[in-house]
Order: structure tokens, then sequence, then C-alpha cells
């Protein structure tokens, strides 16, 4: 059985620690998270709204038919390899056929063919200093390279595990050095007429789609990942939507989603995830369809952009309680519709954020609402956030959709940790999920014509995937 923990790449492996630590289902990891801790500070700037490209290269293996992925209840700790090393270099199969790659001219060449390569790992603590002095040059070689600036920063980044390729002449002179910053990207610095050059030499990577699609039986993020997404695409996708749908709260078991998006292979091998480049969300019964746009936006079927003046939600969907309990089918328990707002259950501390642009018209503290900030939208439109632990922004200060205005807490008068969150359309209390709100913009006209078409094939691609769905789960 192949752990999904295990097929995520590294840089997905540190944002599912990080989001598994601030996000509360610290409890669902067995053991001791401390390693994680350092990423505290990545996972608090994760926000609603946006869009995360997590996109260092690392290796993936791709999903292999009928492997049964552990479910995020029981991901195994983070594993102590998780660090450079863990990301198979090779720098073997670059030395073999990379002499004649950058060759300046004739001599060079000659040069190349004939240099003593010498292979130094870097150790916990090292600096170049170090390196290059066990390498066996000078200090001065040292400085010619990094003084040639900006191009060599990536020298200074060196991780323990990595290995850096030293090619001396007979004169123990050094004229070619070579550094894997990953998978693709190495630096290489040559020296030509006693001048150091440097160069970024980039594999180029094969791009592929994939088709993905689930029905939510338990919860949205455990259905995503059982079709094989992995941490990076489920929050881009809950982005897309995330005007459209309130992923705390409004997801129901029998809910359906698919997606085409994009896979990225160097010589064969998965090594990342690229864009989502459409994707349909049926969600208690309504059909959300995005399509990805040359400008790098969303737009529905129609052409509208899938971002609106209000996010269904100032919480993000991981945060909510109900959303991760693997025992409540129906998210709806965690709704308590009273007193005009909704209540979102989470833990003190989780970020709230802006739903919409606009001005603070009130930030302050009493005994009811405990810490609280109003928000008000243009002329109709005002939402206010009771509870907080803190309050991040004063009155009259200018926020942007999707900003951290606060912390959830328990402050006023209130039985445990939620956000009281509440929805006013000229004075009066709506709901938010049911109000109907201003239209969201339409792709520029000129363009739109070549969307369309675009966005139709995608959709019949969804459908036609689906359908053949449909047909090998009724065999
Ligand atoms: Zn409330």
């Amino acid at each position: 059985m192949t752990h999904l923990y295990q097929r995520l790449p590294l840089r997905h492996k540190q944002l599912l620690i990080a989001v598994s630590v601030v996000t509360g289902f610290l409890f669902l990891l067995p053991s001791d998270n401390a390693k994680a801790s350092k990423s505290t500070d990545s996972a608090s700037t994760l926000e609603v709204a946006k869009r995360y490209t997590v996109d260092v290269p690392t290796t993936n293996i791709a999903p292999t038919a009928g492997s049964s992925l552990a479910p995020m209840s029981r991901l195994p700790e983070a594993p102590s390899h998780v660090t450079p090393q863990a990301i198979p270099h090779r720098s073997t199969e670059v030395l073999a056929n990379s002499t004649t790659k950058v060759e300046p001219s004739g001599t060079a060449l000659k040069q190349m063919d004939s240099l003593h390569w010498k292979k130094v790992k870097v150790k916990s603590g090292d600096n170049l200093a170090l390196i290059f002095n066990r390498a066996g040059f000078s200090a001065k070689t040292l400085h010619k390279i990094t003084s040639l600036g900006k191009a060599t920063s990536a020298l200074r980044k060196i991780m323990p595990g990595q290995v850096i390729h030293f090619g001396a002449n007979s004169e123990q002179e050094l004229v070619k050095l070579k550094y894997q910053q990953d998978i693709i990207n190495t630096l290489e610095i040559t020296k030509v007429d006693d001048k150091f050059t440097v160069e970024k030499v980039t594999k180029d990577l094969e791009t592929r789609e994939r088709i993905a699609s689930a029905t939510i039986n338990s919860n949205f993020w455990n259905a995503a990942v059982d079709a094989g997404l992995e941490a990076s695409v489920i929050m881009n996708l809950a982005n897309i939507f995330g005007w459209d749908i309130d992923f705390g709260l409004d997801i129901r078991q029998g809910d359906h989603f698919s997606l085409v998006y994009e896979t990225k292979y160097l010589d064969g091998v998965e090594v990342k995830t690229g864009k989502i480049l459409a994707a349909e969300f049926i969600n208690q019964g309504r059909s959300y369809q995005a399509i990805r746009h040359t400008d790098g936006e969303y737009y529905s079927a129609t052409g509208r952009s899938m971002r609106k003046a209000f996010l269904r939600a100032p919480v993000n969907f991981k945060y909510i309680s109900s959303n991760f309990n693997p025992r409540r089918l129906h998210p709806v328990t965690g709704r308590v519709k009273a007193h005009n707002g909704i209540d979102y259950a989470a833990k003190t501390g989780t970020p709230v954020v802006a739903a919409g642009s606009g001005t603070v018209i009130a930030s302050a503290y009493n005994k009811y609402n405990g810490n609280y900030v109003f928000i008000k939208h243009g002329e109709k439109y005002v939402t206010k956030y009771l509870h907080l632990s803190k309050k991040f922004v004063r009155k009259g200060a200018k926020v942007k959709q999707g900003q951290r205005i606060g912390n959830v807490g328990a402050t006023g008068r209130v039985t445990g940790a939620h956000l009281h969150y509440e929805f006013l359309v000229n004075g009066s209390h709506r709901n938010p999920r049911t109000v109907k709100l201003p239209k969201s913009q339409s792709i520029d006209r000129d363009e739109k014509s070549a969307f369309l078409a675009i966005a139709s094939n995608r959709m019949e691609q969804l459908s036609a995937n689906q359908r053949v769905m449909l047909a090998t789960n009724n065999e």
C-alpha cells in the first residue's frame, strides 16, 4: 500500500505538515509534530481566495492503478528523512553527458575532457568557504565566483545532502563547478580565459493533462485525496469555487466534482503538478463550472469571472472542525443558525479574512460581541465578525478581500471558540449563502468567443470522462 504522504513531493509535504499543525487536525496525526513547527509562518499566510502554486520541482511517483491511499487520519508523522536528500539527484547522469555542453571554444572543450572531477557533499552547518576548502580550492577562487553576483545566489542556498561537483585541470585550478539545485535546474560555472561565467541549465518538462473526479462521501478533503489530488491542487480547487461555495459548511454527501489539470514530467517521470485547466463542482444539486483563461483567471462557462464581490466564507474550509470530522457525514450540524448569523466552529487563532474589500467601520470590544470587526462594502453591504481573539485592523482602515482581519476566538458571550459572521444588505441581515449579489465581471468582449469555444471543449472533456466513469461503475 502506498502512503499518500510518501507520494507527496517535498514542498507539498511541508505545506501539508504546516497546514496540519495550524489547522487543528493536529489531533489526527499520531505523534510528535514538533518538526513542523518552523513551518507555522507559511501556514499562517495561507488565505482564503488565494491560489497556491507549490511548484518547486521535486519527485513524485504517479499514482498507480489500484493503489490505496491512506486517509488523512492515518498519515504517518513527518519522516525524519524529509530533507533535501529525499530529492533524488541525477548528478552522475548529468556529469556523464554534460562535459560537452557548455563549450565556448575548442580549447575550452579540450580542457573539459581532461578535467579531474571531485564531488563534495554539503554537510549540516556547512558554508561555501568550508566546501571550497574541502575540495582543495582557495578562498580567492570562491571570491571570484561569488563576485559574479546574483546569478550565483543559488549557491548560497545549498542544503545538507546536496552535492557540488568540482572539475579541475591538471594545474589543480577550478575550471568547472556544477551544482544541481533541484531535479530540473543545474547551476554551471565555467572558467574561460581566466574568467568565470555562470549559466543555469534547465531541463525541459513535458506537460500532460490529467482528469480526476470524485463524489463526496465523508468530506471534500478525503474525496479529493482519494481522487489522487495533491494538497496544493485541492486548495486551488477550493479557492476557484470559494466565491460560490462555502467549503466549510455547505458541502454535502453526494456532492461531486471533476477537473482537468496539468502534470509535469521529466524523462517520463511525474515531477510536479501544474495548473487546474477546468473544473466542475456540483454542490447540493447546483453546478458550478470554471475554466482557466489565458490571463490566468477562471471564468464560468458563460464567460463570467469566478471572482466575486464576496467570498462565501470568511474562514478557510480546512479550519472548520465539522469539515474534517469523518464521523459527521453531514456538516450541516456545524451550522448553528440563530441570531442572524452563521457560526463557524474553529480553533482559537484560526485566521479570519475579509469576505470582500471595503472599509473597517468598527474594530472594538464589548461584553456580548467580544472583539469584533465590522466592514462596509460600498453603500449597500456590511459584514460583521464577532468573538475574535485578536483583531488586526483598525477603524477606518481599507481592507482587501481575503485579507486577514483577525483570529477566531471565544471573547464575549460565547460557550466556545467560533466565528460569528453576519451579512447585511441595506441594514437587514441576509443569509450570505443565498443572498443575491452583484454580478461578477464578464470576460473581455474581444476574447469572449475564443474563450467560449475553449470552455465548451473543456466541459465536454469533463462530461465525457464522467460518462466513462459512470459506465465503469455500472459494469
Ligand atoms: Zn453566533
